[in-house]
C-alpha cells in the first residue's frame, strides 16, 4: 500500500484502464483517467454489448490463469456490487483437432467439460446445427461488457477519482521523479503514468519503451433480433474456417433479445476515417447468421458495429515499466483479452506497488517479451 498519496494518470478509458483505474484507487492511489473519446466508443476495443468467457485454451497455463479471472470476476462483482457476468453454456465446435486440443488443456488442469452427443445438442437447441464434436465447459458465460465500463466508472467516481472524456493526451514526458503529460496542448504534473490506451499505447510510449509492434486492425460484429420464443441459446465458438480472411466464428446472445455474432480476426489494418465494413465481411456475416439462426431468411433489426483489435506479434499480452514503474504500459489484446480485465487490472497495480520489480509472468503475459 502507498504511504503517501501518489498521483496517477492512467490513459484510456477501456476495460483495461478502467480497471487498473479501480484497482489502483481501491489501493489508496490519487487517480486520474484521460479519454480521448466517450467511454465505451467504437474506435476501441472495449464497447458494445457482451463478451465471451470461456476457459478453452489449448495451452494449460492460459487456462489456469483463467480459473483465476474468473474468481477475480466474481470479486469484482462484489466491489461494484452489480452482475457482471451470467453462466451460460460455453461451447467450442467445428474442428474436432482444435476442440482435442482444448480438451486436454482442461483435462491437465482438472477443469470440467463434457462432449455432448448428437441427441442432446439437439434436444437442447433444436433450431441449430452444430459441425464436428460440441465441447461444452462448465465455466462458460456471458460477460455483461455493457455494465462493465459505466459501473467501473461510477465506482471511480464515487472515489473522487476525476475522468476526463473527450480529452487527447498528446505526448508523455519523463521528467525528474515523475511524469509530465502534454494534455490538449498543457503539460499536468504526475507520479506516475499507466497507458492502457489499446490502438494509441504503442504512439504513446515512442522513445520511452520499447513495446512488441502491434498490428491495428478494424473488426466489425453483426447484431440481430432474435425471435421472442427462441430457446436460451449458449455462447459458442465455431471453429470452421470462415470463407474470407479470419481464424473463426464466434457468436453470443447479449442483451435481451439480441444474438452478436463476428469472425474473428476477419479485420484489415486500421485507417484514417470511418470504418467501412469491406463488402465481403458483411456477406460472410450476414449469410453465416441468416443461414444459423434465420433458416436463411431475414434477420430482424440486424446492425453492424465497428470496433479495433490490437495484435501483438504472438497473440499474448504485454506489460512494460520503465525503471521504478513511473511509466507502466499494456497491450497486445489482441481481440480476445476481455476476460482477463480484472487479473490484467492486478498486474497493473502490483507492477505499480512494487515499483516495477514484479512484472506479470506466465499466460497470457507475452512468452516473446521474456526472451528479450
Ligand atoms: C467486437 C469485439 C468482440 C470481442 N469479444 C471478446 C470476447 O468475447 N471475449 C474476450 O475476452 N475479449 C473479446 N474482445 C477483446 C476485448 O474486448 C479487448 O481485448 C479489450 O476490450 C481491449 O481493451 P483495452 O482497454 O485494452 O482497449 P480499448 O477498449 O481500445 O481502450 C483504449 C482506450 O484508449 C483511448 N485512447 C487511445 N489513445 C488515447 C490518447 N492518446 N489519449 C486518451 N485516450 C486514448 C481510446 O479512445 C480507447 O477508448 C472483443 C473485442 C471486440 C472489438
Amino acid at each position: 500500500m502507498p504511504s503517501t498519496t501518489e498521483k496517477i494518470a492512467v490513459i484510456g478509458a477501456g476495460v483495461m484502464g478502467l480497471g487498473a483505474a479501480a484497482e489502483l484507487s481501491r489501493r489508496g492511489f490519487d487517480v486520474e483517467v484521460f479519454e480521448r473519446a466517450d467511454i465505451g466508443n467504437s474506435e476501441g476495443g472495449s464497447g458494445g454489448i457482451g463478451r465471451i468467457f470461456r476457459t478453452t485454451y489449448p495451452e494449460p497455463e492460459a487456462v489456469r490463469s483463467l480459473i483465476e479471472a474468473g474468481r477475480l470476476w466474481d470479486e469484482l462483482e462484489r466491489t461494484l456490487g452489480l452482475k457482471l457476468r451470467s453462466a451460460v453454456s460455453g461451447l467450442d465446435y467445428g474442428d474436432d483437432v482444435i476442440t482435442a486440443g482444448f480438451a486436454e488443456a482442461l483435462n491437465r488442469e482438472e477443469v470440467q467439460f463434457r462432449f455432448l452427443t448428437d441427441d442432446e445438442t439437439a434436444e437442447r437447441w433444436p433450431s441449430l446445427r452444430f459441425s464436428g464434436r460440441v465441447l461444452e465447459q462448465a465455466d462458460g458465460a456471458l460477460i455483461h461488457s455493457e455494465r462493465v465500463l459505466p459501473a467501473l466508472c461510477e465506482y471511480l467516481e464515487q472515489r473522487s477519482a476525476l475522468i476526463n472524456r473527450s480529452t487527447t493526451v498528446d505526448r508523455i514526458v519523463q521528467v525528474e521523479a515523475g511524469v509530465e503529460l502534454v494534455v490538449n496542448g498543457n503539460p499536468r504534473r504526475f507520479d506516475r503514468v499507466v497507458v492502457c490506451a489499446g490502438a494509441g499505447t504503442n504512439a504513446l510510449c515512442d522513445g520511452i519503451l520499447d513495446l512488441p509492434a502491434v498490428r491495428i486492425t478494424q473488426e466489425f460484429t453483426l447484431s440481430f433480433d432474435l425471435e421472442a420464443e427462441a430457446e436460451p441459446f449458449p455462447v459458442a465458438c465455431d471453429y470452421r474456417k470462415p470463407s474470407i480472411h479470419g481464424d473463426s466464428y464466434f457468436w453470443l446472445p447479449s442483451e435481451p433479445g439480441r444474438m452478436k455474432l463476428g469472425v474473428f480476426a476477419s479485420g484489415v489494418e486500421a485507417a484514417l476515417g470511418p470504418p467501412q465494413c469491406p463488402a465481403a465481411l458483411a456477406d460472410e456475416l450476414y449469410s453465416y447468421a441468416a443461414a444459423t439462426f434465420a433458416a436463411n431468411g431475414e434477420l430482424m433489426n440486424s446492425e453492424l458495429t465497428p470496433c479495433t483489435y490490437d495484435f501483438s506479434p504472438d497473440e499474448w499480452f504485454f506489460a512494460d515499466a520503465t525503471a521504478g514503474a513511473r511509466v507502466v504500459a499494456v497491450g497486445g489484446f489482441s481481440g480476445h483479452g476481455y476476460k482477463f480485465a480484472p487479473s490484467v487490472a492486478i498486474a497493473i497495480a502490483e507492477i505499480i506497488d512494487s515499483d516495477g520489480l514484479k512484472m506479470p509472468s506466465g499466460l497470457p503475459w507475452t512468452p516473446s517479451l521474456a526472451l528479450v
